[in-house]
Order: structure tokens, then sequence, then C-alpha cells
């Protein structure tokens, strides 16, 4: 993988209008300028890597939009040393960029062929703080809790109660809510077991956070 200068100058313009579009977080958008995007793309498709679009990476899924994963990460707060849950691996640009920011990072993926593609490609970008799981999200992993962050980057119809009770006391979980159409960016804090307080922060749209692993039809 090469990250050419012309890729380093587009990264440069699009760091300039994340700042442009409200991004103030610079250790946010520091990782965002370190870490080469069009990585996560196959190589035909590199000159959009650098748009402020969301792209198809298969499977029906996106790479989230560069805007939206600036804001989901500014509004997650991410200090070096962070125990990061993310649920929706995708490509695993926002688990890397996580991990920039000097998170452990666990990160879920329902859908097996992107769970197998990102958990062998995350490693050889450096990014060796991202543990891959295939499984659901809206259970987590009981397994590896509590987690002081956790991130959902697909649309979740309500905040799973098994998510909050993986979180720390204090802990912030974002999360894009609502139905299909429309979801509005919700920050959690938890503010003492069993209770937490939520603030809005504008509208987004994301695929679904569908329920169950894509191969446990009918499993419930
Ligand atoms: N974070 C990703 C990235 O950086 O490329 C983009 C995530 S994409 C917008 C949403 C992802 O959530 C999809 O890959 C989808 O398969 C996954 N997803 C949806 N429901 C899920 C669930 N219940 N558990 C785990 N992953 C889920």
């Amino acid at each position: 993988m090469i990250d050419s200068f012309k890729h380093k100058g587009l990264r440069k313009q699009l760091i300039d209008l994340l700042r442009h579009k409200g991004i103030r977080d610079e250790r946010v958008l520091q990782a965002m300028e370190s870490l080469p995007r069009h990585y996560f793309f196959d190589s035909s498709f590199h000159s959009f890597a650098y748009d402020d679009k969301p792209f198809p990476i298969g499977a029906g899924q996106t790479i989230s939009q560069p805007y939206t994963v600036a804001f989901q990460t500014e509004l997650l707060d991410v200090n070096k040393g962070d125990k990061i849950l993310e649920i929706g691996t995708g490509s695993g640009y926002q688990a890397c960029i996580l991990a920039q920011m000097g998170a452990r990072v666990y990160s879920i993926e329902r859908i097996k062929s992107l769970y197998l593609k990102a958990k062998a490609f995350v490693p050889t970008v450096g990014c060796t703080h991202v543990k891959c799981f295939y499984g659901d999200g809206y259970k987590g992993l009981p397994a590896y809790a509590p987690f002081s962050k956790i991130l959902i980057t697909a649309a979740a119809p309500y905040i799973p109660d098994a998510l909050i009770q993986q979180l720390t006391v204090g802990g912030i979980l974002v999360v894009p809510l609502g139905s299909a159409d429309v979801q509005v960016m919700t920050r959690v804090t938890k503010t003492q077991e069993g209770a937490y307080r939520t603030e809005d922060h504008g509208y987004f749209r994301f695929v679904p956070l569908l329920e169950n692993k894509e191969d446990d039809h009918g499993n419930h």
C-alpha cells in the first residue's frame, strides 16, 4: 500500500473540510490525517477515498462518511488507554481511527465476510490494538466488559440494555438512534448502575443495526 503525495494532499484537504464543518477535537483530526482512508478501499476505487461521502464495502454495507466518523469520534471524547467497544466493524476504518488515538478497541461485526476481511486486514495497516469479533452487537461482549466507551456505527431502534450494562459508570455510548429513515445522534452517559442521561446531536442516516449474526437464521 502506497501513501502518495497526492493522497496526503487530498487527505489534508478533507481535514480542512472537517474543520470547516465544525469538528474541533484535534486528537480526532490528527488521527484522520495520519491514517490513509484509501487503504480501506479496493485499489480501483482509491480516487473516491477522500470525498466526504460514505462508500460501498460489499454485502450491502458502507464505510461511513468521514464527517460522520469525525463527529461520532468527537462525541466519544477518546482518551489514550480507553477500552472501547465498537458495534459494526465494516471496513475496520473507524476501529483503526480509535486505535490510532491510543484506545484498545474491541469491534463486532454480524456479517461474516466483512468480519473475516477486517480481521485479516486491520493488522496490516499497523492497527495492533484492534480485536475483531464475529457476533451480534446487540449483545455486546460480556466476557470483555466493562468498556469505558461504546460506539454504535449502525442505526439502532433503541439503546440495547446489554450495552448499558457493559459500560463503566461515567462511560459514554454514542449511537444513531431512530427509525430506518432517519436517526438522532445520541450521546449516552452512564451516571450510576442502572441510570443514564442522554443528549441529542442532530440528524444522521445510517444502515440499520440488525439483530443476530447473518447465519443465525431463525435462531432466536
Ligand atoms: N464502522 C464501519 C467502518 O468504519 O467501515 C462502518 C459501519 S457500517 C455503516 C455498519 C456496520 O454495522 C455494517 O458492517 C453492518 O453489517 C454492521 N452491523 C449491523 N448490525 C449489526 C449487529 N447487530 N452487530 C454487529 N454489526 C452489525
